[in-house]
């Protein structure tokens, strides 16, 4: 593999993200094969030439890079170390590349895993949302450097327009999860801004295109604040996933002995989301927690979902 091209690629998850960056993919000339749990997900890419494999061994088999774009932690661990899995399926040389925002200890635990393999595996989670997978311009984090990554650059530059090398292994994530807090804060700013905009009366789109061009705004607020005001909270980023990946911060916060407030806070909202139903709904849902009960069961939410603590007297939503 030193000396020859990387000609196969395998991807496992054609999700929101993954659909997208195997189009790069397949109109970069590679050939790819692909899985994912649900076979539907990857018809697109299916009748746009890539082949199917069954499991993510049968996709690994032949690849000379996989890549990995699925939901969780668990799901990593599953599709590289589960009986059907990437690791004891690849070819030796081959390199095993995690899209996924997943935790920095089980990014370690598989490099290290590999390296016995004679495989070459790191993480490289990615930002950039939907609109960078589809426009190919995401930013990609890796947890390798430079060298190390230099072999599969090609691949990686059909679908990013920057990558930052953080050195070693688990380093990806960790900077990724630096990213999901500051955003994460974003998100309950523009969401704190909208609530008290409505209440006082003024122009909502107004107030957003004001702050969006001073110290206040975010990519955050420019893309999802005017979708929320619209009452659109149709994914992009998946509720169930920034919830996640907050609770992979936290996690990373208590080992290392720092406190998050804003992470603490933005998780407690994104959580409540989650058990009132808006799982699947795109993070712009954030803003259904400032709103009153009819406009939140209107757009999806069920607030009767909350775990009760009725009995004992003290029970209050949390958004009245
Ligand atoms: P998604 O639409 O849920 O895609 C994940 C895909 O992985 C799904 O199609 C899922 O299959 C598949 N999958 C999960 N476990 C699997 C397994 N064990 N075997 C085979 N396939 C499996 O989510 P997404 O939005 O593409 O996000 C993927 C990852 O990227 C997440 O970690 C997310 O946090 C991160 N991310 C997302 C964004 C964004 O804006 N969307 C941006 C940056 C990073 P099913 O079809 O059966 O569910």
């Amino acid at each position: 593999m030193a000396q020859t091209k990387v000609k196969r690629v395998a991807l496992v998850g054609t999700g929101i993200m993954g659909a997208a960056i195997g189009g790069h993919i397949l109109d970069a000339g590679y050939a790819l094969v692909v899985h994912n749990r649900t076979k539907e997900k990857a018809q697109e890419l299916i009748s746009r030439g890539a082949a199917w494999a069954d499991t993510p061994a049968e996709a690994a088999t032949e690849a000379d890079v996989v890549l990995t774009m699925v939901g969780y932690p668990a799901d990593v661990e599953d599709v590289y170390l589960g009986s059907k899995g990437i690791l004891a399926a690849a070819r030796k040389g081959a390199y095993l590349i995690d899209l996924t925002t997943s935790s920095p200890q089980l990014a370690r635990e598989l490099h290290d895993a590999a390296e016995v393999m004679d495989l070459h595996a790191f993480d490289c989670p990615v930002t950039g949302g939907e609109e960078g997978a589809r426009a190919g311009t995401l930013t990609l984090i890796a947890g390798a450097d430079e060298r190390y990554v230099k072999p599969v650059l090609p691949v990686l530059e059909s679908f990013s327009s920057k990558i930052f090398y953080f050195g070693h292994a688990g380093a990806g994530q960790s900077a990724k999860l630096c990213n999901q807090v500051s955003l994460a804060s974003c998100m309950v700013g523009w969401a704190d801004a909208l609530a008290l905009a409505r209440q006082s009366g003024i122009d909502e789109d107004l107030m957003l295109d004001m702050v969006s061009g001073g110290m206040g705004g975010s990519v955050a607020l420019t893309r999802l604040a005017p979708r929320a005001a619209a009452g659109d909270f149709k994914p992009g980023f998946l509720v169930e996933h920034l919830r996640k990946d907050l609770g992979l911060a936290l996690a990373e916060a208590e080992d290392l002995e720092v406190t998050l407030p804003g992470a603490e806070t933005s998780f407690m909202l994104y959580d409540t989301l989650c058990q009132v139903g808006g799982s699947r709904m795109g993070t712009q849902a954030l803003e259904l927690l400032y709103e009153d009960e009819g406009t939140s069961s209107a757009a999806g939410l069920d607030w009767s979902a909350l775990p009760s603590v009725a009995d004992d007297g003290h029970h209050h939503h949390h958004h009245h």
